[in-house]
């Protein structure tokens, strides 16, 4: 069990009348994250993420993860510098490189702080290569950070210097099994973003400096995302205005006129790649005929600490957080009576009980007991509302009332509940037993991956 005393929660506490001058444009949800002591502004644009985010982190990496291996995903580590050399032999510092960090060593070699791992994991394989056709399809993903030099850093976690990232590289014999990779983890990116049950679109993208002929851009809809989507008020069809025929006054999808402009954060992106990177770098494999071959590509990320900060400012209110209910810190908060009071001894019954039901049921770890006993319970509740656990019990002065005795049970988004000791047990019960659903929930995959435009979750 965790418990409230002792977690570091470093909340910012703005002296009254305070002249604070923004460094950065906010959202709401980053306003909340800082206030509220879960995320740190480190340097300029780079993030410090304080123990109880870094539990809603850890839950979407696993649960990122539990996707990427039912995708057939094997989990490696590359360095996060990469050889200068390797980027020059795909032709990438040729464009624009002000976004990169680039370092040196004492030799003077060249690395690059990478903003992303095609040539590594590329020049990593032509090492190997040819690898035989028996081994593959082969996908390959990590966990990490991920560095850009952003000329404007926004919104804390949402555009930050240095992100978690989650990217996978798929290597295949042609074309079309490198399709059937690109369906294949398709159906796993969508289930992933069902599981978080954030509405998001997914719509055709430009392939831009990754190359290849296929992409896909998963969005969450929110008014600070930084890409324009057009979306159709009739069937939810929604694509990039950067792709989208800005001639488009009919939706492709159902022909309804009524077409509207919204703005989406980028949360996830897909590209068939080809052999833009495995030619120049000679990554081969070994046809059934015994003959070299090129390998076709796919690469797949998902910004981790950007779906968070995304899903936070889509679900949450100018005055509390909202979680998606698998990356919410705790699933349960109990706050019991304060130190001193009348019913303090005879509740203190009551909670020590509710607490180790409580965590039987969901958990020990996904419960925290607010023990701050030297604070009201309005204050203890106030914050619980804002740091927007999921479920809230509080055992007060009504739990030892002479008749029907009360517990006060909050859930997210202000619905309040009165309850005896069993009927708030039931509903832990519930919350577990829907999470677990939801882990192993079958998903619709996308109807016809073929088409390339789709919708997720219709808004
Ligand atoms: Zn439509």
């Amino acid at each position: 069990m965790n418990k409230a005393s002792r977690i570091f929660c470093p909340a910012l506490i703005t002296p009254k009348n305070a002249v604070v001058k923004p460094t950065e444009q906010l959202s709401r949800s980053q306003k909340l994250l800082t206030e509220l002591g879960l995320v740190k502004s480190g340097s300029n644009g780079t993030y410090q993420i304080m123990p109880m985010a870094q539990r809603s982190v850890d839950k979407l990496i696993d649960l990122v993860q539990r996707n990427m291996q039912l995708a057939g995903g094997q989990k490696i580590t590359l360095p996060i510098l990469t050889p200068t050399g390797l980027w020059k032999r795909t032709g990438r510092l040729e464009g624009d490189i002000s976004e990169f960090y680039m370092v040196r060593d004492r030799s003077g070699k060249q690395f690059l702080m990478s903003p992303t791992h095609e040539e590594a994991v590329t020049a990593m394989l032509a090492t190997n290569s040819p690898i035989s056709y028996r081994q593959l399809p082969l996908r390959l993903y990590q966990i990490g950070p991920k560095f850009r030099d952003e000329l404007k850093t926004r919104f804390g976690l949402m555009r930050a210097k240095e992100f978690l990232m989650k990217d996978m590289y798929s290597f295949d014999v042609s074309e079309e099994t490198a399709r059937e990779t690109y369906a294949i983890v398709s159906v796993a990116y969508n289930r992933l973003f069902q599981q978080l049950e954030v509405p998001f679109v997914k719509v055709n993208a430009a392939t831009g400096m990754m190359g290849g002929s296929v992409s896909h851009e998963y969005h969450y809809v929110s008014p600070v995302g930084e890409d324009t989507l057009l979306q159709c008020s009739s069937c939810g069809f929604a694509g990039n205005s950067e792709v989208l025929d800005s001639q488009a006054d009919s939706c492709p999808s159902c022909k309804s006129r009524d077409l509207k402009d919204v703005r989406g954060v980028e949360v996830a992106h897909t590209f068939l790649l080809g052999d833009k990177y495995s030619k120049p770098l000679g990554a081969t494999f070994l046809n059934t005929c015994g003959k070299p071959q090129t390998l076709l590509m796919g690469c797949f990320g998902i910004g981790i600490t950007r779906v968070i900060a995304a899903a936070l400012e889509v679900l949450s209110t100018d005055q509390e957080l909202h979680w998606p209910m698998l990356v919410a810190p705790y699933d349960v908060c109990v706050i019991g009576p304060k130190q001193g009071s009348r019913e303090q001894p005879a509740a203190e019954v009551i909670e020590n009980e509710l607490l180790l039901n409580v965590g039987e049921l969901c958990g020990h770890q996904e419960l925290l007991h607010d023990d701050r006993k030297e604070l009201t319970i309005g204050k203890r509740l106030l914050e619980a509302k804002r740091l927007g656990h999921p479920l809230i019990i509080v055992v007060g002065a009504k739990a030892v009332q002479q008749d029907a005795p009360k517990l006060e049970v909050h859930l997210s988004r202000g619905e309040k509940l009165e309850l005896d000791l069993s009927e708030a047990l039931k509903l832990v019960a519930e919350h577990s037993h829907y999470k677990k659903s939801l882990l192993k929930g079958s998903f619709q995959p996308d109807k016809d991956e073929s088409k390339s435009q789709s919708v997720g979750h219709q808004l």
